[in-house]
């Protein structure tokens, strides 16, 4: 079982590599993810693993996996999207939740545009062409990022009422910035 890497490991800042070729490592890496994905869900009551980026198992190759359905526990499938690229983000900007697997416990308001347009390779080879909005948009832009060394706490980096964790009922409760993020060199070693 391939583990899921959290901050601050370097890998998670590091630019992904493009895939050339869909070789069977690549349909390994995909399934590694899945799996790595559900298993995370199993341990996690209150929280749904919507997607995924190749370099949360610390494999820097530009691959992310999607769910299907992004609000039913029940239905776990996902689609695999290799290079994808964004083509275009439209429509006004939205603020809202988001976690991330690689960084544990933290969850924080997020500002994305409404609607993206998403160029990517399917695991067959075929190439698509996705519009996406809403809560599947900020999904994509979020994993988009993992593969250029990104994570959401890098967007709202200083902002004070931007940082919350789940509480023991999985309810959202606000962190305090200045003792609870600020200088805290797990999300931020480069302040370290
Ligand atoms: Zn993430």
């Amino acid at each position: 079982m391939e583990k899921i890497i959290t901050t601050p490991d370097p890998r998670l800042r590091e630019r992904s590599s493009k895939v050339s070729k869909i070789t069977d490592e690549i349909h390994d890496i995909i399934a590694a993810m899945v799996s790595a994905s559900l298993d995370w869900e199993n341990k996690h009551p209150y929280e749904l693993s919507a997607a995924m980026a190749a370099p949360q198992l610390g494999i820097n190759k530009r691959i992310i996996i999607v769910r299907d359905d992004l609000a039913d526990k029940e239905k776990a499938t996902f689609t695999a999207l290799i290079n994808p690229e964004i083509t275009k983000t439209e429509g006004r900007l939205e603020t809202d939740y988001e976690g991330c697997l690689s960084v544990p416990e933290i969850y924080g308001l997020v500002e994305r545009p409404h609607k993206v347009k998403v160029k990517a390779l399917l695991e067959d080879g075929h190439e698509v062409r996705l519009k996406a909005n809403g809560y599947l948009a900020r999904t994509l832009l979020h994993e988009i990022d993992h593969l250029n060394g990104i994570l959401f706490i890098d967007h709202i980096k200083g902002k004070k009422d931007a940082f919350f964790h789940l509480d023991d009922k999985g309810n959202m409760q606000p962190l305090d910035y200045d003792t609870e993020v600020a200088g805290n060199t797990n999300l931020f070693p480069e302040d370290d």
